[in-house]
């Protein structure tokens, strides 16, 4: 049987070698392979943090502090953009008792890739994807499907759906966060993700 390798990031590699990528990364065990990943490529990557979604102020600064010490790891950029989990709580009203991986989350997906779109534009990157289905707890199409909506409109960027799940990705992974002693959190962010 044919393999579809049509979101594999050596699919995507040969339009952004050398190139300028906006990651949204939402905490370090997620991103830190496909950082790992995009510096060993050649790829200049710049990290975007914008979470509102971690509602806990100290869960928040926990998994920034993370963050920022990948971007030392590897010498790249952070930006942090603004932090009110207010914005959060009102785009999500009414979908609080949603599953995992249902309405809410598409809300919360949306909200923050929506945010990347408008910065890219603002800054002039061409290209940007992120991390957001990384998590086996997460759904990679429901963030493609959330990134279409988000880029409907976009002006001199665009999404790059790549799956970093795939091409055997997961035992490195795993190891570079036992290596580096990364922080894991148990839940995904947001309070109504806790069990
Ligand atoms: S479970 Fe995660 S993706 Fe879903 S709404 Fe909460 S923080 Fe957002």
């Amino acid at each position: 049987m044919k393999q579809n390798n049509k979101n594999n990031f050596s699919t995507f590699l040969p339009q952004i070698k050398g190139q300028g990528v906006l990651l949204h990364i939402c905490c370090s065990p997620c991103a830190v392979e496909a950082v790992d990943r995009m510096v060993s490529h050649d790829i200049v990557v710049q990290l975007y943090f914008y979470n509102p979604n971690i509602t806990n102020p100290d869960e928040y600064q926990k998994r920034l502090k993370e963050v920022q010490k990948l971007a030392d790891f590897y010498k790249l950029p952070l930006f942090e953009d603004v932090y009110n989990p207010k914005d959060f709580l009102c785009s999500v009203k009414g979908f609080e008792n949603e599953p995992e991986k249902g309405k809410r989350c598409d809300l919360c997906f949306q909200m923050r890739l929506k945010r990347l779109k408008n910065y890219a534009q603002d800054h002039k990157i061409a290209y940007t994807t992120s991390v957001l289905g990384v998590s086996r707890w997460k759904d990679f199409n429901q963030t493609v499907r959330a990134a279409t909506e988000s880029f409907l409109s976009a002006n001199g960027t665009s999404y790059l759906p790549i799956n970093w799940r795939k091409e055997d990705s997961e035992p490195k992974r795993l190891a570079l966060i036992k290596e580096r002693d990364i922080y894991e959190q148990n839940y995904c962010g947001c309070p109504f993700s806790k069990s």
